[in-house]
């Protein structure tokens, strides 16, 4: 069988279905075995010895997460990538990887919570030095770096709120500097936006969302360019965050589907943002692919798509926010997403210093599930209209 490459003209959803595995690996069957290992035995002495054999021990690896860390150095364009057991390792892993002490490091102040509080907890107490900057900073971020300054760490669009980086003017400043630079890429997936492509160093996925896509697995994938594989591969071992084989399967498995879902999730959000822009009661809607967005110009030069997270600013306090809130029949309340099911959460900004801005009202954050738009809609309606009753 004939693998794509990833360099040659295959498209998004044909890497999607092949990469990663050659079911003649195993005999022809279509997916990779789910190897359970710890110990590997080698034949004799000398090959023990010297390690001379393609596996190991399980924590350097097994068929299993080679066939995602294929698959997944396919569709990011990457030198090599590690899996790890959640999406918050998959961030912790790098930055104690590349960062020592009297180091300086740069976050967007949009960045995932459970970010900051690694960075502001551990980070400062092994002694680097832990800045935020605005996410509109653009190649302004040229006025915030300092002979020590390592590495940038950047999400885009920015959590919970959807601000848009100009992502190519801060990486060719990081080059210019010799500054690694880390992105969480779990909003758009590489179908969406590649980060390496854009001179990013690392790109980074809480793959529990679109990847699992169904709520029930927490994974994260670490990937690469050609300089900061080794590096990363190291640091990985060191740490010995290896992620546990079902887990790793389900993900892989996942991927094969995680194109047309996405297209899925992509629609019925704009759907569902367009009308929730025309809603009394909706301040604004927090979506970059929306022409209102301020950052929308961005979306369309860098991105391909948009998967179906955003936010609204619901008018009125918190009173408001929790009879809508509390109305909602299809969507449920929790955290998490990139699952099958329509999700909402009321979203906390209390942590934002230097981008710190009134927004009008509560944020409320939507993921637009795989159910009927008129489904969605409806509900939303009905919510709305208790909100207004509150
Ligand atoms: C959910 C999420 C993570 C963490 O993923 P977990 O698997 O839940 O640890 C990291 N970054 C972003 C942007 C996320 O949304």
């Amino acid at each position: 069988m004939n693998r794509p490459t990833g360099k040659g003209t295959k498209g998004i959803n044909t890497l999607l279905t092949h990469s990663g595995y050659n079911p003649r690996d195993y005999h022809g069957f279509v997916n990779p075995p789910v190897v359970h290992g710890s110990t590997v035995l080698f034949p004799d002495a000398r090959t023990m010895k010297a390690r001379n054999q393609r596996y190991t021990y399980g924590t350097r690896g097994t068929p299993t997460s080679d066939a995602l860390a294929a698959a997944v150095n396919e569709l990011e364009g990457s030198a090599g990538t590690i899996i790890v057991p959640s999406g918050l390792a998959a961030i912790t892993v790098p930055l104690l990887g590349f960062l020592s002490a009297g180091d300086h490091a740069l976050f967007v102040d949009t960045i995932y919570f459970p970010t900051r509080r690694f960075a502001d907890t551990m980070l400062r107490r092994l002694g680097v030095e832990v800045e935020y900057y605005d996410p509109e900073i653009g190649a302004e971020i040229l006025d915030l770096l300092k002979p020590n300054t390592k590495l940038i760490f950047t999400e885009s669009p920015g959590s919970n709120t959807f601000e848009m980086q100009d992502i190519p003017a801060i990486t060719a400043i990081a080059r210019e500097a010799g500054i690694i630079t880390m992105l969480d890429n779990t909003w758009a997936t590489p179908v969406y936006f590649k980060p390496l492509d854009y001179g990013v160093d690392i790109s980074i996925h809480a793959a529990t969302k679109y990847p699992a896509g169904h709520s029930d697995v927490l994974l994260g994938t670490v990937s690469a360019n050609e300089a900061c594989w080794e590096t990363l591969w190291e640091s990985y071992l060191t740490l010995g965050t290896c992620a546990g084989p079902d887990d790793v399967y389900q993900v892989l498995r996942g991927l094969r589907t995680m194109g047309v879902r996405l297209e899925r999730h992509q629609a019925t959000a704009f759907e569902v943002a367009r009308w929730l822009e025309g809603q009394s009661g909706v301040a604004r809607v927090l979506h970059p692919g929306l022409e209102s967005h301020p950052g929308h110009a961005i979306w369309k030069r860098d991105f391909s798509g948009a998967s179906g997270l955003f936010s609204i600013v619901l008018e009125g306090g918190e009173k408001q926010a929790h009879a809508f809130l509390d109305a909602l029949e299809i969507f449920g309340l929790g955290a998490s997403w990139g699952g099958y099911e329509c999700l909402a959460a009321q979203v906390s900004l209390a942590d934002r210093t230097v981008s710190a801005r009134n927004y009008g009202g509560e944020i409320i954050r939507l993921q637009i599930g795989l159910e009927d738009a008129a489904d969605i809609i409806a509900d939303l309606a009905g919510a709305l209209e208790a909100a207004a009753s509150a």
